[in-house]
């Protein structure tokens, strides 16, 4: 795929971008849209420094015949704003042994326990989780106990139970 960075849209362009950055991406890469297979949003922005708002755009172009995008980098190699797109997907950096006596364990299941036991899951670890707190439902109940009540439950709470404080986040 090939990153390309700067496409600036009005804001009533980036209402519904995809046509308009296909066309950018054919006029900034010299490609028909036939050559593009796909356009992928990575990141989306505004500036606000000049009168008018602008929506920026950083996009990857996926290439009908990716045979060709070497070719295409080399030949905009001095442009900024065009390079390969970098190769972002998460790789486990150990496989957990054949046999593994032990197992890991996660103390808490909020959103650091629960990424945790996920990824050591992924690795083949069998990770246990530790939680201290009472299941979503129960502790759902005795948070709106203290909100509504003012009934602070200490063991289940807004800070602890499954899902951790993340269970009440605001947004
Ligand atoms: C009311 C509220 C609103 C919030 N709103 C937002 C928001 O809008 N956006 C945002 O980004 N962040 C928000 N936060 C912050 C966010 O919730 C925390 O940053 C996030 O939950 C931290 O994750 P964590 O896994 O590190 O810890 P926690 O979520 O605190 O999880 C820790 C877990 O460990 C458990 N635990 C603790 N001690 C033990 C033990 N000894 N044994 C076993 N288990 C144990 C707890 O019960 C809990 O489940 C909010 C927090 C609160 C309280």
């Amino acid at each position: 795929m090939i990153r390309l960075s700067e496409i600036k849209l009005t804001l009533a362009e980036a209402e519904q971008p995809e046509p308009v950055l296909t066309a950018a991406a054919c006029r900034i890469l010299g490609l028909s849209p036939r050559e593009i297979a796909r356009v992928d949003v990575f990141k989306r922005s505004f500036d606000a420094r000049k009168a008018d708002l602008v929506a920026v755009f950083i996009v990857d172009v996926a290439l009908a015949d990716p045979a060709q995008e070497p070719a295409l980098l080399a030949k905009f190699a001095a442009n900024p704003h065009i390079a390969p797109a970098p190769d972002m997907i998460w790789r486990a950096p150990v496989a957990a042994p054949a046999s593994q006596p032990l197992r890991p364990v996660v103390v808490g299941f909020g959103p650091c326990g629960i990424f945790a036991a996920l990824v050591l899951a992924q690795m083949g670890f069998k990770p246990i989780v530790l939680e201290r707190g009472k299941p979503v439902r129960e502790r759902t109940r005795d948070t709106w106990g203290l909100w509504r009540k003012s009934v602070l439950e200490p063991e289940s709470n807004v800070q602890f139970g499954e899902g951790g404080a993340v269970t009440f986040s605001d947004g």
